[in-house]
């Protein structure tokens, strides 16, 4: 049987991190199960330009670095492993690691969520290069260029109509002749001079040496391929929360995301942060603010909270 923690984290991303960081300033003494995937979808980006604070920009996995190190700094316990299993039907809340079992009396889960990609080798290869899932985060670097949207939903909409704005011209590609998206935000992009859109298409394979050239796309119906210039291939088919271990005993929506009242969740004493709980912003710095206000929650929650007092071994074990 393991001490009782005032909080466990669960996730490693900009959320979970700055959550450690303020809890473990706030002397709470977190244990952070960050997870194999630790750094969350930022270890995949590679220029972060959008961060405050980087005038020059940033290496997503550097920032993460710095978040870890920052956490651990003060004294937050920082382990790589996967969370296996939770258990909030009662206090203290537990949480798994294969066999081995964590307790704590408050939790904040901040396990994200990941962009779908059409699961191309060539989209993988170009990741970074021209292809990603974020036009808030890398449009910019495409001033001036022709981009492609891949997707029919709002996510596609949004990208289309942001991009809008700083390129020569974007072409959504969609699998159907209809979009998924609402009518409004489908409007809105389909009125922009320089959005024009491909029906029934899918993207076969994207081209270039290095960085994206083309977007080489086949029409469902005809058969037949043709190649779109461009420098740029924006991928906006949904996100994944990662919510599988919290299923049946925390409410979720319809898409699978935590629903939270500011961070606080449906059970007392969970709350929630960053992408798992956001399908509207999704940045590494409104994951971090949030992360921020889940501390911040779980450590007033606490002081409130007529619950048994952390063990003194849980506290000296930072
Ligand atoms: P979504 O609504 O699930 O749409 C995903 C789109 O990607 C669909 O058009 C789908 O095509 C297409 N797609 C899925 N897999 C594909 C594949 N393998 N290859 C090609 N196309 C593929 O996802 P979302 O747009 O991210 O939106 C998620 C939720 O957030 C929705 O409820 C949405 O309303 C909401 N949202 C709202 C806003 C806003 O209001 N401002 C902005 C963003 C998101 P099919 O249509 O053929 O299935």
């Amino acid at each position: 049987m393991s001490d009782v923690h005032d909080v466990i984290i669960v996730g490693g991303g900009p959320a979970g991190l700055t959550a450690a960081i303020y809890a473990a300033r706030a002397n709470l003494d977190p244990l952070v199960i960050e997870g194999f995937g630790a750094g969350g979808q930022l270890m995949t980006t590679t220029d972060v330009e959008n961060y405050p604070g980087f005038p020059d920009g940033v290496q997503g996995p550097e920032m993460m670095e710095m978040f870890r190190a920052q956490a651990a700094r003060f004294g937050a316990r920082i382990e790589q492993v996967d969370a296996t299993r939770v258990d909030v039907s009662e206090t203290p809340f537990r949480v798994w690691v294969d066999d081995e079992e964590h307790r704590a009396r408050s939790l904040i889960i901040a396990t994200g969520a990941t962009a779908r990609w059409l699961g191309l080798e060539s989209e993988t290869a170009l990741r970074g290069f021209g292809v990603s899932t974020c036009a808030t985060c890398d449009g910019f670097f495409f001033k001036d260029k022709r981009m492609v949207v891949v997707g029919g939903g709002d996510s596609a909409m949004e990208e289309a109509i942001y991009l809008s704005r700083m390129a020569e011209q974007v072409t959504i590609v969609h699998r159907r002749d209809a979009f998924r998206a609402s009518k409004i935000m489908a409007d809105r992009a389909l009125s922009l001079p320089n959005v024009d859109v491909r029906w029934n298409a899918l993207v076969d394979e994207v081209l270039g040496d290095g960085k994206v050239e083309a977007v080489r796309i086949r029409d469902v119906v005809t058969g037949e391929t043709e190649d779109l210039p461009a420098a740029a291939m924006f991928v906006a088919i949904g996100h994944d929360p990662a919510t599988s271990l919290f299923a049946g005993q925390i409410e979720l929506d319809e898409e699978g995301y935590i629903v939270t009242d500011g961070t606080r969740t449906n059970v007392e004493g969970v709350f929630a942060c960053g992408d798992v709980q956001d399908t509207v912003y999704r940045q590494a710095v409104t994951a971090a603010g949030s992360g921020c206000m889940a501390a911040i929650d779980a450590e007033r929650w606490l002081e409130t909270a007529d619950l048994e007092p952390a063990t003194d071994a849980a506290t000296a074990s930072a």
